[in-house]
């Protein structure tokens, strides 16, 4: 076993300068002041990179530090267990987790200000065979909410989100996975409503932004007050706009599309793979196909990838298997592909933050129509090509094209409907 404090083999130190540079300085023996110190360093350079977790995942003898930056994972250092299980037992204390080895995972949060700013972390800690694995969620809740056109949406689904904004018809669903960016996206509606005349209050898991002027309540389960009843309680505060964080069991797509029915506008999110999927998510969630009907105004699906790094960003032409990848889709080939060849402001990866892709439906008469009639999903979606809707495929070509990511991270879009 290495005896020094870091090992710096297959990792990203460039992401995580300032832990480096505490290892460097550590003494021989190092105490628990020094801990803290590591652990302040680590949490400086998370913020500095815009990282959403933190992670420290015990070995038989190391520790590696892990930091997601733009959706991806990245080894920042690997230290030794003894160095690693400090810095482990200083982040449950700091997050309130009993100190003492757990039997099963725990979960808890705290905070901490570096440069300035306050961050919060939602922390989960887990047994393994080697020791205690640490997960922690990064939020800062006093982030600025970026506006509408800050997304990266084309005019196209921009002018869709305005219209529905102004008419207010129907219920707004955002629709994709874990992480894909759809809490943002209705912040920055939201951020749109603001400034009208009316009362718009949310029902959060956890709420992820503090916003001026509107009235936030975040769910809280093990004190009993699960969605579904934080919903009917904020519905006797007689608002215009609701937000529900997420619709995520029959009972809250119940009152979620119970709320939309009484004429008050509902924006939430579901798991779903593209916009038409949100109807099969609310059946599967056992919503009739006449309350979708008469409550769904507009659907709109999205991911985050990574944005290519404007000071490195540089154009090449297709390998083979680059051109293989547009034919099996039935997309003609782009002449050049951009990528990122990795500079001192990217920290080497050639990414820097991330671009949503998007595909907007908005249901007019005949899609309400086709869902009272208990079309399937592959029905809905021709419906919605007839009717403008350009597909997540089509959007993330569009970008690829245009050198604001690289075909290497829409690839998984791969087998969607262009
Ligand atoms: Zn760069």
């Amino acid at each position: 076993m290495s005896s020094s404090p870091a090992n710096p083999r297959n990792v990203e130190s460039r992401l995580a300068p300032r832990f480096h540079q505490a290892l460097v300085a550590m003494p021989r023996s190092p105490d628990e002041s020094h801990t803290e110190d590591w652990a302040m360093a680590l949490v400086a350079d998370a913020v500095q990179w815009k990282a959403s977790d933190i992670h420290l995942e015990p070995g038989t003898l190391e520790t590696r530090i892990r930091l997601r930056v733009d959706g991806v994972l990245h080894d920042v250092a690997v230290v030794p267990n003894f160095s690693g299980h400090r810095m482990v037992a200083f982040f449950k204390t700091l997050c309130g987790i009993d100190a003492t080895a757990l039997a099963r995972p725990e979960h808890g949060h705290g905070t901490m200000e570096t440069g300035g700013i306050l961050m919060e972390f939602r922390t989960t800690v887990a047994p393994t065979p080697d020791g205690e694995m640490v997960g922690m969620r990064l939020l800062n809740t006093k982030r600025p909410v970026l506006q509408l056109d800050g997304l990266g949406m084309a005019e196209m689904d921009q002018s869709r989100l305005r219209h529905w904004l102004d008419g207010r018809q129907g219920m707004l669903l955002v629709c994709g996975p874990v992480g894909s960016g759809k809490t943002s996206t209705l912040y920055s509606m939201l951020r749109e409503l603001q400034s009208l005349p009316c009362s718009i209050v949310t029902v959060e898991d956890p709420v992820e932004c503090n916003l001026d002027g509107i009235t936030q309540i975040q769910v809280n389960a093990k004190r009993g007050l699960n969605f579904p009843e934080a919903i009917r309680a904020m519905l006797r505060l007689d608002p215009d706009y609701l937000l529900v964080g997420e619709i995520r069991d029959p009972e809250s797509a119940h009152v979620a599309i119970t709320a939309a029915g009484t004429g008050l506008t509902v924006l939430s999110t579901i798991h779903a793979r593209d916009a038409v999927g949100a109807v099969t998510a609310l059946r599967n969630n056992g919503v009739k196909d006449w309350e979708i009907s008469a409550a769904l105004g507009l659907c709109l699906a999205q991911r985050l990838v990574r944005r290519l790094c404007a000071q490195c960003r540089t154009r090449a032409p297709l390998t083979d298997e680059e051109r293989r990848w547009f034919s099996e889709n039935a997309l003609e080939a782009h002449a050049m592909l951009w990528y990122g060849k990795g500079c001192d402001t990217c920290a080497g990866t050639g990414f820097d933050g991330r671009v949503g892709i998007f595909e907007t439906w908005r249901l007019d008469a005949d899609a309400s129509k086709l869902i009272l009639h208990g079309a399937d999903a592959a029905t809905l979606a021709s419906h919605a090509k007839a009717t403008g809707t350009r597909f997540l495929l089509a959007d993330a070509v569009n970008k690829v094209r245009d050198g604001l990511t690289a075909l290497s991270e829409i690839r998984f879009l791969g087998g969607l409907a262009s």
